[in-house]
């Protein structure tokens, strides 16, 4: 729906009978407001749910459906502003006033219309409704923050990617996945090698730099799907959705390789004249008892061997024979 200046006012018109109609347009429109009208309960809805409406005058008795029916219609539509809801009732219908208030009319004015009756009802609808649309601007603004604030605090400042949080909350669900579905996965743990050295030598800014590129590099060689924390430090741990732990060695070598293809001169590694990183790999099959604690106890395990057998490789922690075998 279009937003409207506060000042201005959108007002529908629901009579059957034609002079009545005629009178009240005309007494709106010469208020200032802009007009529409129908000619029975239906036709109004549906120029309702078409153009909507700031405020709604209604004839109470209308062929088909009547007022009331047309403002209970009304106020289950909650997703859009607030509608201010008068229903015109003669003299005789007094009676009906509070079944009209209790359906969700707002306010009601007798018929035949007084101008003036009708000019003190329009100052209240535009007040309401100017003070609803503020509210719900409100509303709005505050939900977005709401969720920015959400997203930033799940995200590492240095780096741009996920951070611990979100890595807690993501392993949390991986572990109701495994629970309900049995469903597989496998976890990598990264770990950047020799980077104390790299800060004693270059400094620590440029160290920062470091990570930012090894945090890209990570998760651009991942799978879309899969996701790659700042676990803490210079450590990095990837959740791959593959249970299967030949592919899950394929993609975390392909990230390991990533980081190497960065070519960020590390003057002092003995490992390699770049920056690079080792991997540790555990999965857990699909259908198998183990735990997202367990993997990544053996993730851990397996990137331990990896530094110890030279750094810038990857180790998989095979869960056939509980024991870790290196990727060459
Ligand atoms: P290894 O190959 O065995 O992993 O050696 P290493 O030097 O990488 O490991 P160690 O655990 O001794 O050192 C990790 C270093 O990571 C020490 C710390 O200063 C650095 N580090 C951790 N967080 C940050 C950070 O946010 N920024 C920078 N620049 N350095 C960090
Ligand atoms: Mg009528
Ligand atoms: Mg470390
Ligand atoms: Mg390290």
């Amino acid at each position: 729906m279009e937003r409207r200046p506060a000042s201005a006012m959108k007002i529908l018109v629901a009579e059957d009978d034609d002079v009545s109609r005629f009178m009240t347009v005309k007494a709106v429109q010469a208020l200032g407001y802009e007009c529409i009208a129908a000619e029975d309960g239906e036709s109004a809805w549906r120029l309702y749910q078409r153009e909507g409406a700031d405020t709604v005058i209604s004839d109470w008795m209308m062929p088909g459906m009547d007022g009331v029916e047309l403002c209970k219609r009304i106020r289950r539509m909650d997703d859009r502003a607030y509608t201010y809801f008068i229903i015109l009732t003669a003299l005789s219908e007094r009676e009906y006033r509070l079944e009209g208030m209790r359906a969700g009319a707002d306010d009601y004015l007798a018929k035949p219309l007084d101008r003036d009756e009708l000019h003190l009802r329009l100052i209240a609808a535009q007040r309401v409704t100017t003070l609803h649309r503020k509210l719900q601007e409100q509303a709005r603004e505050l939900e977005r923050l709401n969720r920015e604030f959400f997203e930033s605090g799940r995200v590492d400042a240095l780096t741009g990617i996920a951070n611990r949080l979100r890595m807690q909350e993501d392993l949390r669900a991986v572990a109701a996945r495994i629970e309900r579905f049995g469903d597989g996965f496998s976890i990598a743990l990264f770990d950047i090698d020799h980077f104390k050295l790299y800060n004693d030598t270059l400094g620590h800014v440029a160290g920062d730099e470091v990570l930012r590129e090894v945090a890209r590099a990570l998760a651009g060689a991942c799978r879309s799907g899969d996701t790659v924390y700042r676990y803490g430090g210079e450590e990095f741990l990837a959740i791959l959705g593959t249970p299967n732990v030949e592919l899950a060695a394929i993609i975390v070598d392909r990230m390991r390789l990533a980081v190497e293809e960065c070519g960020l001169v590390h003057p002092k590694s003995s490992t390699a004249p770049v920056v690079t990183v080792s991997a540790g790999v555990a999965s857990l099959l699909t259908g198998g008892t183990g735990t997202v604690d367990d993997a990544l106890r053996r993730a851990d395990m397996a990137l331990f061997r990896a530094k110890q057998q030279g750094r810038n490789r990857l180790v998989v922690h095979d869960d056939v024979d509980g024991d870790a075998f290196a990727v060459e």
